[in-house]
């Protein structure tokens, strides 16, 4: 059923660690052309995206801080100049960006897990807006925008969270306006909400933190960025979910049923 991935222009932000390396490679391996991105650039990362188009598709890597606007604008025109257009995009640049109890909140910080979960999404989204409904013109097949939400943005949070998990609460709920706004264009929106995912996101949890945590999950162990990849493929089929626009998807072995 993946099968219609070869070929399509796929943009991943955030996509040199964790979820978004095992999507893209996952991309990769169904024969699309990807663009891989971070905001730190070295050539360990065009050596990346040469690691990861050994298997069929096309990689690219792309170097932009998502949450400076004007860099999410340069990242879609440096992308479209490459491959010519996008199909599928992802927005999965995110992370916790510290943690802080409410009374500690100041300005900065506000600015620091906005900028990185919200606003990153939501220049992204709109510079690509023009190119996914070009793309689902010409090739007659809705184009997709898959954005990476979270378990947090269902239920709170952790301690010193709640700045992260109300940004993840924001993404969620845009991507229904942009349903409602651009479902005339052939552009389908869903989210992906991750549990607790094994990546470097968690390094500054304890054994004994870990171990709490896996034992609230109905799995009983963290999930993997490889568990995650194949979810994203679904949403940029057309053929797989060509139907199924403005949902979020749990993949969280059971931590929560929303
Ligand atoms: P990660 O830290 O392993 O990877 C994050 C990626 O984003 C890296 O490639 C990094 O270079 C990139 N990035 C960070 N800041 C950036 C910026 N300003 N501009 C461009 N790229 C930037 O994280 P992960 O665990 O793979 O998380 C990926 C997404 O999944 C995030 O949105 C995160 O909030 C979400 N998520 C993760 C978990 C989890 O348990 N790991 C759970 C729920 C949601």
């Amino acid at each position: 059923m993946f099968n219609d991935l070869a070929g399509l222009r796929v943009l991943i932000t955030g996509s040199t660690k964790g979820i978004g390396l095992a999507a893209a490679k996952a991309f990769a391996a169904a024969g699309a052309q990807v663009g891989i991105n971070g905001h730190r650039h070295d050539a360990a990362h065009d050596q990346l995206a040469a690691d990861i188009a050994i298997s069929v598709g096309e990689v690219a890597y792309f170097g932009a801080d998502v949450t400076q606007s004007a860099e999410c604008e340069a990242l879609v025109a440096k992308f479209v100049a490459r491959f010519g257009g996008i199909d599928v995009l992802v927005n999965n640049a995110g992370g916790l960006g510290g943690r802080q109890g409410l009374e500690n909140i100041d300005d900065e910080f506000y600015d620091q897990v906005m900028n990185l979960n919200a606003r990153s999404a939501l220049m992204v989204t709109k510079f690509a807006i023009p190119h996914l409904r070009q793309a689902a013109k010409q090739r007659g097949k809705t184009s997709s925008v898959i954005s990476t939400g979270s378990i947090a943005g269902r239920e709170g949070g952790g301690p010193g969270a709640s700045l992260y998990a109300a940004s993840k609460a924001w993404l969620h709920n845009i991507n229904r306006n942009w349903v409602k706004e651009f479902t005339q264009d052939n552009i389908r929106f869903n989210v992906i909400a991750p549990g607790t995912i094994d990546t470097v996101f968690h390094a500054d949890k304890s054994a004994e933190v870990r171990d709490k945590i896996a034992g609230s999950i109905a799995m009983g162990r963290f999930g993997t960025s490889e568990e995650l990849a194949p979810s994203y493929l679904f949403f940029a089929s057309h053929a797989c979910s060509g139907y199924i626009t403005g949902q979020i998807l749990d993949v969280n072995g059971g931590q929560m049923a929303p």
